[in-house]
């Protein structure tokens, strides 16, 4: 959804305030990096060792020099770019899982208090897809769970219309919110929620990582993936290490020789 962008002009004012002799004007000669993420990585990082004379490593380089990062472990410069992602037809055992991951992350998710049951859905398991009996027992309790968040809407409605005390409040958002709060207790693991997440380079590095590896959770396991085929496009340069693996149960995941950088 929403990508850091660099203006490497910027830089200039800084470049040509020293001597002419350091020739460091000459940074912003080279053919720009067209990943904007590497970029950023790769002009952060060399901030570090004032990296602009001649001897620096060019742009065309860009490739060896992420790569000599992520080999000696400089996490640190992945984490200025970010990247933000929309995340829905999951369910929330995932984002349970999810919101675990705290460094580096951002999110916003669809509020149960404040959303009313109109925009109720629900997230079937590949396991209950291919399954006929499993399917249609999914099938049953969803309709269930639904009519019943309904019932107990209504009633909630009645009640506080009728005065009850702890389901009172001033205005009509918080009216509504005191019934949802309580109507969504019997809401299932299987609900499906919406979510806004916003990660960096290193941070989404490490939840590739460690949730498409053969012990994570199946649907968290699509997610990672996904996120993975994703900055693999978005930023071939910081995500190109990643090679695909094939796991007995029909999943994939990535595999690297420089994990958590
Ligand atoms: C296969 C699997 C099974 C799991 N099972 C369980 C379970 O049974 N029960 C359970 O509760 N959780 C479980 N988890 C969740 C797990 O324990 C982590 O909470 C979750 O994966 C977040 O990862 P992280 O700790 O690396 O945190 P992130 O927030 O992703 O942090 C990234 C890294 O930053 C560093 N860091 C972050 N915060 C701190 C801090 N406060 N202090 C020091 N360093 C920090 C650490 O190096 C950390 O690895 C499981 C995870 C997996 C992948």
């Amino acid at each position: 959804m929403a990508k850091t962008a660099i203006d490497i002009e910027a830089m200039r004012a800084l470049l040509e305030g020293y001597g002419p002799d350091l020739q460091f004007g000459t940074y912003l000669d080279d053919p720009p990096v067209p990943w904007d993420g590497a970029a950023v990585v790769k002009a952060a990082g060399q901030v570090c060792y004032a990296s602009w004379g001649k001897a620096r490593t060019a742009n065309k380089d860009v490739q060896d020099y992420i790569d000599h990062l992520l080999e000696s472990g400089h996490g640190s410069v992945l984490e200025h770019p970010n990247y933000s992602f929309l995340v829905w037809g999951i369910s929330r055992s995932l984002t349970h899982e999810l919101v675990r991951h705290r460094a580096g992350w951002a999110y916003s998710q669809l509020s149960q208090r404040y959303v009313s049951g109109k925009v109720l859905r629900f997230v079937e398991r590949l396991e209950y897809q291919k399954d006929e009996k499993l399917h249609a027992m999914f099938e049953a309790r969803i309709e269930k769970a639904a009519a019943e968040y309904e019932e107990l809407a209504k009633i909630l409605v009645a009640k506080q219309k009728e005065g009850e005390q702890i389901l009172s409040a001033k205005a009509k958002t918080d009216l509504r919110k005191k019934v949802q709060q309580v109507a969504r207790s019997i809401l299932p693991n299987e609900t499906e929620t919406v979510i806004w997440i916003t990660g960096n380079a290193r941070s989404i590095r490490h939840v590739i990582e460690m949730r498409t590896s053969e012990g994570a959770e199946t649907e968290f396991r699509e997610l990672a993936f996904r996120l993975y085929l994703i900055m693999a496009q978005v930023e071939p340069v910081l995500f190109g290490d990643y090679r695909i693996v094939h796991f007995p149960d029909g999943t994939r995941g990535v595999k690297t020789r420089w994990r958590k950088v």
